[in-house]
């Protein structure tokens, strides 16, 4: 911190003099003429590429060890001065120096919490060009060439879930009638498009009606003698659904839970006899049935192929949530677990998960190209009847070019190049899993199918008392052990080596709620050499707060 104030003196000398007039706002907007202006500008490309470049390789460790209330204390002006405070050298500098040593360092190795990783290095380029070029995709008449490559490049992954036939493909690929999908913020975003597009294909125009879009939920429901619209998806869905429910009005609580098995995959049985149920009920409409491919806390997937036809049988619009696990397709090797999914009526895919792209952006396909119609939108001033801007058929308004982004890492990467990330992913997954059925203080609670695992910290005399406990004592037990698993997760991102994140799941049988570890592996880097010694550090932590206890 120190280093922070010193170079907050030194800035505050150097603002002084600093105005906004006219001639430095015209030096904003100009390209440098003279050599020196552009060798500055250079170097201060230089600094952005390869400084924080540096510090992400330099410092393995998730967070610099400050408490983030330490670190507000310092954010609270919140006046905007009147006069420029600083240059952009050293705006640059602050940022390289003070405040990236205090964000998070998703790309370390040792960084194996969350679904956000280390990205190739090529992206930060990608994205530096979509920036200086600022087309706006939401209209032909701000991106030209962008919108013809984003049709493509969702044309291409649009092919690679459903696999139609190249006819098809030729007919839809650049027709301005059709939509095979869209870009969207992200994964959240995209889900909601496609129970927007599934809620509006529920209620469409009748009689004096003009559909759910127009006249509202309200107006719907008395028009179709409905009195509540349900989505259903297993326990392990992401809460993204539930937030849908709440902005599409059919309320957060009609997203209803199916039961998991014991692989925390979707429960056929139970799924069957939740929709006969609901039929039965009369005036509730199933609006769709999501399938998960890679559960955010599990990374398990569901069995796709009998959802499917289940779906199908029911005349129920079936949306797969591949958010995390989309980019499965690629390999050769695991493809095979997402069987099933070209038989969705709609799927989400979220690029800066597996496919590495910066933060941030999601995609959503249709199977049908003309579902999207359901959620058009004109204008007068852009997106007239007719057009081929992309933005008519979009929840966001302006937006990125992700598909400059996305269409150039294909190309870079190949489909073979994402498919190791993949398998890789998934193979050092089972080598952890393996290593911690090894360990005597560990439990491993779900099997990795993909790249996620979830595990606990359940020392051996801890265990034996649980066995043999009932009722109250086994209560008490049980929130023990939820105890030392928090404590030894909080401890070990607090000493900021490394970082293991921590979920709730419900024991599929015996409905308790265990606290456990989840650890998800995306980081190419990532070897059983830095597994080893995550897992010896949580014992380690273990040992030295409450080995004494329980034993190891
Ligand atoms: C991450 C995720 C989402 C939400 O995506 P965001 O990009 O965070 O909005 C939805 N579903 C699943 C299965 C996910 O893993």
């Amino acid at each position: 911190m120190l280093a922070c104030r010193k170079s907050e003196e030194f800035l505050e000398k150097k603002a002084h003099g600093l105005v906004a007039d006219w001639n430095s706002l015209r030096r904003i907007f100009l390209q440098p003429e003279s050599e020196a202006g552009r060798a500055t500008l250079l170097r201060h490309m230089e600094q952005i590429l390869f400084s924080l470049h540096d510090f992400l390789r330099q410092n393995v460790g998730v967070t610099e060890e400050i408490s983030l209330q330490e670190l507000a204390t310092q954010f609270k002006d919140t006046t905007i001065s009147r006069k420029p405070e600083k240059k952009l050298a050293d705006v640059i500098t602050a940022l390289v120096e003070d405040i990236a040593p205090h964000a998070v360092n998703v790309s370390s190795p040792y960084f194996i919490g969350h679904m956000t990783s280390a990205i190739p290095f090529f992206m930060v380029h990608l994205k530096t060009i979509v920036a200086a070029l600022n087309q706006n995709a939401n209209k032909i008449e701000t991106s030209k060439v962008v919108s013809v490559i984003e049709r493509q490049v969702i044309a291409k992954i649009h092919r690679l879930i459903f696999q139609e036939s190249e006819e098809f493909y030729s007919e839809h690929v650049q027709n301005a009638y059709t939509t095979l999908g869209a870009f969207t913020e992200g994964g959240t975003s995209a889900n909601m498009t496609a129970l927007w597009v599934a809620r509006n294909a529920a209620f469409p125009p009748r009689n004096g009606f003009l559909g759910v879009e127009a006249d509202g939920l309200a107006s719907a429901y008395r028009e179709y003698e409905v009195d509540r619209c349900v989505v259903l998806v297993s326990r392990r869905g992401h809460f993204s659904l539930r937030k849908s429910g709440g902005v599409l009005g059919i309320g957060n609580s009609n997203i209803v839970a199916v039961d998991v098995d014991r692989d925390n995959r979707i429960d056929l049985a139970a799924f069957e006899n939740k929709i006969s149920e609901l039929r039965a009920a009369g005036n509730v409409r199933i609006l769709a049935a999501v399938g998960i491919a890679g559960a955010t806390e599990t990374g398990t997937i569901d069995p796709l192929d009998e959802m499917g036809d289940i779906c199908h049988r029911h005349a129920i619009h079936f949306h797969v949530d591949a958010a995390w696990g989309g980019p499965t397709l690629m390999s050769q090797k695991y493809k095979h677990f997402l069987k099933g999914i070209e038989k969705a009526d709609s799927v989400t895919i979220d690029g800066h998960k597996q496919l590495y792209m910066p933060m941030t952006c999601g995609m959503i396909f249709f199977r049908d190209p003309s579902l999207m119609d359901k959620i058009a939108y004109h204008a007068n001033y852009v997106n007239r009847q007719g057009s081929v801007d992309l933005g008519i058929k979009t929840l966001a308004g302006s937006r990125e070019a992700h598909a400059l982004i996305l269409d150039s890492a294909l190309k870079i990467m190949g489909s073979d190049g994402y498919g190791l990330l993949i398998d890789h992913g998934i193979e050092i997954a089972r080598s952890f899993a393996e290593e911690i059925k090894q360990r005597k203080i560990f439990e491993l609670i779900s099997d990795p199918v993909l790249n996620i695992l979830t595990y606990r910290i359940n020392p051996p005399g801890l265990k034996l008392k649980l066995l043999a406990a009932s009722g109250d004592e086994r209560k008490a037990l049980i929130e023990k052990l939820n105890d030392i698993n928090i404590n030894v997760q909080r401890t070990q991102r607090e000493s900021g080596k490394s970082f293991v994140s921590r979920t709730v799941l419900e024991h599929p049988v015996s409905k308790e709620s265990l606290v456990v570890l989840r650890s998800v592996l995306m980081n190419p880097m990532t070897d059983m050499k830095i597994l080893n010694e995550i897992l010896d550090e949580q014992e380690s932590i273990y040992k030295s707060h409450c080995g004494h206890v329980y034993g190891l």
